[in-house]
């Protein structure tokens, strides 16, 4: 199982940002935040074995402090919160500890290593752009100094795996701009690099920008430039990509999102977090005031919604072609009982020839040794897009869904 625990609160809200999490500016974080975690902690910690029955799918193999800005909590505070979910769970021997930070709360090498001793093993850094104007744009309060003196720290307290967030696809962003900026982000020795295109949120200040035509966004061909050729860069400098925003170096693979991923259990704390277990989905409210009504009162059980088996099975589709090893054959059938190859014989046989996906043969969990084989030999095979087909898996995925409708 994974836990989530969602930290909703910023110094200050980005230019592109739909994350739920409110600007503190110079304010503490709230006194309640903290006392309401334990509160809803200690209450799943005698629920859980109910809606998960097997121990083994109990026991936590990760825990993700996200948000919002984590790393605005005090080191001591995220202790008591990793001894806590000690008490009260089950933890894997080497589980995976993230904690999101954003440069300017991570500056010095005494916060990062009281992070480290606190129990944090993995350190998530959002740097988005090492261009100051870009990051000028997107509102970041941080500028490129403050990411050079906050990778320092993070390297100097010595944690496990180092990921750094950076964003493409910006505006007035040119592709040779982001190649640099990718280049000189791997000489700042991060063992993971999630590379997000940015997306236009709407009702946020950079969209409007861009829709009132203030700022201007790369074309299409410069944006299928900056992933492809991003790859490119990444692959040469020893990252491997393993899910369409994500790359890392051998070893370094975020067990979390993978989890996510591949469909496991996760359990989320705070408000605005979810929790899939097993079929079965809660919410609690994307607001602090009624989220911590919720906790004072011990109305802890958030809203809760029975997923019938079509949506674990679109689920199933859509996360595992996020990844480079894409959807088992054998998988699906067991989701549904159905032929993925057979249902979706004529958008296949398509992304096939046009060299949007491939169908390969994994010899091992997850080691990515491959061998293309024939439509028909599809007994334990995994069906996969290759990276020009990520750029379209949007438009992949839904046409899939339309195909998988017309065939319940
Ligand atoms: S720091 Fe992160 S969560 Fe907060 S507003 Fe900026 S992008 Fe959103």
């Amino acid at each position: 199982m994974l836990v989530y625990i969602h930290v909703p609160f910023c110094r200050k809200r980005c230019a592109y940002c739909a994350f739920y999490s409110s600007a503190l500016h110079n304010r503490p974080v709230p006194s309640g935040y903290l006392p309401g975690l334990h509160r809803e902690l200690a209450w799943w910690s005698t629920h859980v074995a109910d809606l998960v029955p097997e121990p083994s799918d109990q026991r936590v193999t990760s825990i993700f402090l996200g948000g919002g800005t984590p790393s605005l909590l005090e080191p001591a505070d995220v202790g008591c919160l990793l001894d806590a979910l000690a008490r009260n769970f089950s933890l894997a021997e080497n589980v995976e500890v993230t904690l999101e930070a954003n440069p300017d709360s991570l500056h010095t090498k005494e916060r990062a290593l009281d992070f480290r001793r606190a129990g944090i093993n993995r350190l998530s850094l959002g740097v988005q752009s090492l261009e100051k104007e870009e990051l000028r744009i997107m509102g970041r309060i941080h500028g490129p100094e403050e990411v050079r003196q906050a990778c320092e720290a993070i390297h100097a307290a010595g944690f496990c795996s180092f990921n750094m967030d950076l964003i493409w696809g910006l505006p007035e962003q040119s592709l040779n701009g982001w190649l640099s900026v990718l280049q000189r982000a791997c000489r700042l020795g991060p063992d993971h690099i999630s590379a997000y295109s940015l997306t236009l949120e709407e009702g946020t200040p950079l969209a409007e920008a861009v829709v009132r035509g203030r700022l201007e966004l790369p074309s299409e061909e410069v944006t299928t430039a900056m992933f492809l050729e991003g790859h490119a860069l990444l692959a040469a400098e020893g990252f491997s990509h393993y899910e369409i925003s994500n790359y890392a170096r051998q070893g370094h693979v975020c067990r979390h999102n993978m989890g996510y991923w591949q469909q496991q259990d996760y359990l989320g704390l705070g408000p605005g977090a979810v929790s899939t277990l097993k079929d079965v989905r809660f919410a609690q409210p994307e607001d602090y005031s009624l989220w911590l009504e919720h906790m004072e009162q011990g109305a802890i059980l958030p809203e809760t919604e029975v997923l019938p088996p079509s949506t674990k099975t679109e689920e199933l589709v859509m996360l595992s072609l996020r990844t480079a090893r894409g959807l088992s054959l054998s998988s699906y059938s067991q989701a549904c009982g159905r032929d993925f190859l057979e249902e979706n014989r004529s958008l296949v046989q398509a992304l096939l020839r046009d060299g949007l996906a491939v169908l390969v043969r994994q010899d091992t969990e997850g080691d990515g040794n491959t061998d293309k084989k024939s439509l028909r030999n599809s007994g334990s095979m995994h069906f996969t897009l290759t990276p020009e087909g990520m750029l379209v898996s949007n438009d992949i995925i839904s046409r899939l869904f339309a195909d998988m409708g017309a065939g319940k």
